[in-house]
């Protein structure tokens, strides 16, 4: 079994991201806790590479459809449809033109229980009831309701993965094996040696 803290997890900055000039700040929050970045590029991704991106894990379609479905029975909203897949053909396509509307940035992380940790900094789908102290809750205002009424994707700045499954399969479909570099940071000595020796003169 590999250690936790091992394990990487891909994050993009979407182009929203790249447009509020908001590259500095994500990688500074991401370092706060102790990740170190083990690989990065810029680009412009195509509709096909952002289609089989979010279509990688073939439960995707169904968990996002239906957690649209959930929140709009909180807000007493009524959808077009009521069946998952259907909801999530419009959003991919709505997706695919948010993603190659600019350059993103495509990163990925390592540290211990990486992909958790990613998540709970970057916040929960929709900026309008993401966490105050989140990234999308902290730096955008945008809801599925006025997404959908305007029929475009949610704008919430950045990707994360969603499961360390997700991770291993999204860093491949983005980066190749020589990209990511392995390599060691100082500061790993204080978060993860068993005994913090080497301190003391
Ligand atoms: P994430 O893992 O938190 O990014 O969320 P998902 O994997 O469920 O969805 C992928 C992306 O699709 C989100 O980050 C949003 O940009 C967009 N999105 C998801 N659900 C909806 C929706 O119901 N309506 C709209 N307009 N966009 C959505
Ligand atoms: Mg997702």
């Amino acid at each position: 079994m590999q250690h936790p803290k091992q394990e990487r997890t891909l994050v993009i900055i979407k182009p929203d991201g790249v447009q509020r000039t908001l590259i500095g700040e994500i990688i500074k929050r991401l370092e706060r806790p102790g990740l170190k970045l083990v690989a990065m590029k810029m680009c412009v991704p195509t509709e096909e590479h952002v289609e089989k991106h979010y279509t990688l894990d073939p439960e995707w379609r169904r968990i996002t459809g239906e957690k649209r479905i959930k929140n709009a029975k909180e807000k007493g909203e009524k959808l077009e449809t009521e069946d998952p897949l259907e909801i999530t053909a419009v959003i991919l396509e709505k997706l695919k033109k948010y993603m190659t509307s600019g350059p993103v940035i495509a990163m990925v992380w390592q540290g211990a229980h990486s992909t958790e940790l990613v998540r709970k900094i970057v916040g929960g789908t929709e900026p309008r009831s993401s966490d105050v102290g989140t990234i999308r809750g902290d730096f955008v205002l945008d809801s599925y309701t006025m997404a959908d009424t305007d029929g475009r994707a949610v704008r919430n700045l950045i990707h994360a993965s969603g499961t360390a499954k997700e991770s291993e399969a999204e860093i491949n479909h983005w980066f190749k094996k020589d990209e990511i570099v392995d390599y060691r940071l100082v500061q790993e000595q204080i978060l993860y040696d068993v005994n913090m020796d080497g301190i003391l003169e």
